[in-house]
């Protein structure tokens, strides 16, 4: 199992990291890749990440609850970290993206980090890791004009693949529908699935393999992941996240494909790796 999504410079796992390292090693977790959500966690990040090489993964990015009037000077000094790494080079630019749920005092001001962050993804050729909450439309309708701005949209709108066989990021903590879902894939992106597929009233599952007939999203799009601290699973649901936790997604995604857990496994992995060119 990889973890494409835990904050593990979270102080909640400062106390005993190393033996939290190890359980997640011996549970089967091949690696875990630790977000960004500002300039302050560059260097948390980077602690951690350091501690544990080629297994704690960092990327960079200003998550949309943490834009502010300064983000400019933020952003600045992120982008400086993702040039100039400290520790093993940033593997995908994020967590990036748009988030309304509580707040939109900011709104086009998280439109404007997020256009600047996805055009620093295409300079360096890396993936991105987006959050999108309450604002569907204007996450996918930004990174739809900066792939146009790239001149990237051609293979992926045209024919729905991926460029190089490879996808262009992830839309982390995926809950949405059937229909956006379709279109995140036709973008060429890659879901996200963490915890809440496990939660009980959850639609999620019946939207990735819907009932009626309709085809399931196709699971060589889907990775794992935790958002650890938070979104642990049922039944550990409100404690604080594990990776190796993600057995109990696993099950869920197995019973809801009707496949092995060791081919959602196997399939989530390479996923996982052919997006992040682990
Ligand atoms: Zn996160």
């Amino acid at each position: 199992m990889i973890d494409t999504h835990a904050h593990i410079d979270d102080p909640q796992y400062a106390d005993q990291l190393d033996a939290f390292i190890r359980d997640q090693q011996q549970a089967g977790v091949e690696c875990i890749i630790v977000p960004g959500v500002n300039d302050d966690s560059i260097a948390s990040v980077d602690a951690v990440c350091r501690q544990f090489p080629g297994y704690l993964l960092p990327a960079a990015g200003l998550h949309p609850e943490e834009v502010r009037e300064d983000y400019r000077l933020r952003l600045d000094r992120i982008r400086r970290a993702l040039m100039q790494p400290a520790v093993t080079p940033y593997i995908a630019v994020g967590e990036i993206g748009l988030d309304y749920h509580f707040d939109t005092t900011y709104r086009a001001e998280q439109q404007d980090a997020f256009r600047i962050q996805l055009q620093w993804a295409a300079e360096l050729d890396l993936p991105v890791i987006i959050h999108s909450r309450d604002a569907t439309e204007d996450t996918l309708r930004i990174v739809r004009e900066q792939m146009v701005n790239a001149q990237m949209v051609h293979d992926q709108m045209v024919h729905g693949t991926c460029p190089n066989g490879t996808c262009l990021g992830v839309f982390h903590c995926f809950s949405g529908s059937y229909e956006t879902a379709r279109q995140i894939l036709d973008l060429g992106f890659c879901l996200g699935i963490g915890g809440v597929i496990t939660f009980k009233n959850c639609r999620l599952r019946d939207q990735l393999v819907p009932a009626d007939g309709r085809p399931a999203i196709p699971l060589d799009r889907l990775v794992l992941e935790t958002d650890a601290p938070y979104m642990a699973p049922v039944p550990f649901r409100g404690r604080r996240n594990e990776s190796r936790w993600m057995t109990y997604v696993v099950d869920t995604l197995a019973a809801a494909y009707n496949l092995p857990a060791q081919t959602i496994i196997d399939v989530t992995s390479r996923n996982a790796r052919t997006l992040f060119r682990l």
